[in-house]
């Protein structure tokens, strides 16, 4: 994944990543689709994320992008108390999460109405995707 700041969608100071191949292909059909969607193997049906090419539980190389609902718990967070992304700096202190989503797979989202000294591990909280553009989602965690 590489940075430009060369989007419509940003001002000049706010950097939106841009996402290739697979990655490129997941954040595309959650702009598509709303919520959030996950990799899910044609053949075992398996969850996977981040995507990759071959399913790890059956190797298989067909997949979709299938909706999931957002609903897990923290597995895992820390707490940024500074950053050099501008658009961020707004937000400081904030917590990024490891969500352990219900279909399995762990997912990084940054907390949204989580005080820093209200988190647990265990938590539940459900992800949600707000799109940058066509090509790319910041993933939020908010209590639930
Ligand atoms: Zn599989």
């Amino acid at each position: 994944m590489t940075q430009s700041n060369e989007t419509a969608h940003s001002s000049p100071h706010v950097m939106i990543p841009k996402p290739d191949e697979l990655d490129l292909d997941l954040y595309q059909a959650i702009v598509r689709q709303g919520g959030i969607c996950m990799q899910r193997c044609t053949a075992c049906h398996a969850h996977t994320h981040p995507p990759r090419y071959y399913c790890p539980a059956c190797s298989s190389p067909e997949f979709s992008f299938a909706p999931v609902s957002g609903i897990g718990v923290v597995y895992s967070y820390t707490v940024s108390h500074m950053s050099v992304e501008p658009a961020w700096q707004p937000h400081l202190p904030f917590l990024t999460l490891v969500v352990e989503l219900e279909e399995g797979p762990r997912i990084v989202a940054t907390a949204r109405h989580i005080e820093v000294a209200s988190v647990k591990i265990g938590m539940p909280v459900r992800v949600i995707s707000e799109a940058k553009g066509t090509d790319f989602v910041i993933f939020w965690a908010e209590p639930r």
